[in-house]
């Protein structure tokens, strides 16, 4: 009987793994931000519909984040915003890692560029977003040099031994910005998150220090803020509508067709980094199976 319960275990634990192996999370996308909620704003529409699809996604926030706020401070800020973010990767479906360098002072230094290469190999992952070294914050520019200085070595063995080197360089994706030099942004893969945007809003409000707090404080529009929490989410959503350029129109247009494009209302869009795997149309269809449906 014993033994019999036994062979049971083992068929029904095989059973398991062979099916946690099949499952489509073939695809594994690491999104690496500054601050805790910068990959929320570029990419958490597309990240809640790719892990609804049981794709694998981390967020990953280079700094502690800090700095940013203008009566909080330090260690105890640091732990507000690791609460905030974790909460926000359970609205957004990814785990949310926030690595603990200082917000503010963040330099392309090896350390860190360590730091960052073992996260995306850690995460086996097949694509990497980040933002542009273009950018009006230094530690948003200093995030896009880091990774561009990781998307090679993550497949160099002997660069930070300890953790095993990818065998196939990721795709490398930019976040869409706004920045003109010295050359703008251009997008490649344009996703429609109409469906998800409120979704997305909800999920980014759990960074209440950021999107209550901090960012009206330094935008000059603190008062603007509404002080019931129950006109706290239009409001936002209002503000994190973001402009769709002709640029992105277009790219909405090549992907879904000019039927579609004209119903769309958000969008988040990418640009291919030169410096990973290049992929062509299918493999972005691949990445991103929403595209087009
Ligand atoms: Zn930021």
């Amino acid at each position: 009987m014993q033994k019999s319960i036994h062979i049971l275990f083992i068929i029904v634990f095989c059973a398991t793994i062979s099916i946690a192996q099949t499952k489509p999370e073939a695809i594994r996308v690491i999104m690496i931000g500054a601050h805790p909620d910068d990959c929320d704003g570029g990419g958490g529409g597309t990240a809640i519909m790719l892990s609804s699809m049981g794709y694998a996604v981390k967020f990953v926030s280079v700094t502690n984040g800090d700095a940013g706020h203008q009566i909080e401070g330090g260690g105890s800020l640091a732990k507000r915003r690791m609460a905030e973010a974790t909460e926000a990767g359970k609205r957004f479906g990814v785990t949310y890692d926030v690595l603990d360098n200082h917000d503010g002072e963040l330099t392309p230094n090896l350390n860190v560029r360590l730091q960052i290469i073992r996260k995306i190999r850690e995460w086996n992952a097949d694509v990497v977003i980040a933002p542009r070294p273009n950018d009006y914050h230094p530690d948003h520019r200093y995030t896009g040099v880091l990774v561009q200085d990781a998307a090679y070595m993550v497949a160099v063995p002997n660069v930070a031994p300890d953790t095993p080197p990818l065998r196939k360089n990721p795709v490398f994706l930019y976040f869409q910005d706004y920045f003109q030099r010295p050359n703008p942004f251009r997008p490649d893969v344009a996703v429609d998150i109409t469906s998800v945007f409120d979704k997305k809003v909800y999920a980014m409000a759990a960074h209440e220090s950021q999107y209550f707090e901090w960012l009206p404080w330094i935008g000059g529009y603190a008062n603007e803020v509404p002080a019931s929490k129950a006109d706290r989410l239009p409001w936002l959503t209002k503000r994190l509508s973001r402009r769709i350029t002709p640029e992105m129109m277009q790219s909405i247009e090549k992907w879904y067709g000019k039927e579609r494009a004209a119903k769309v209302k958000n969008v988040e869009a990418f640009e291919i980094c030169e410096y990973g795997t290049q992929p062509g149309t299918e493999e972005i269809k691949r990445i991103f199976p929403m595209l087009g449906k």
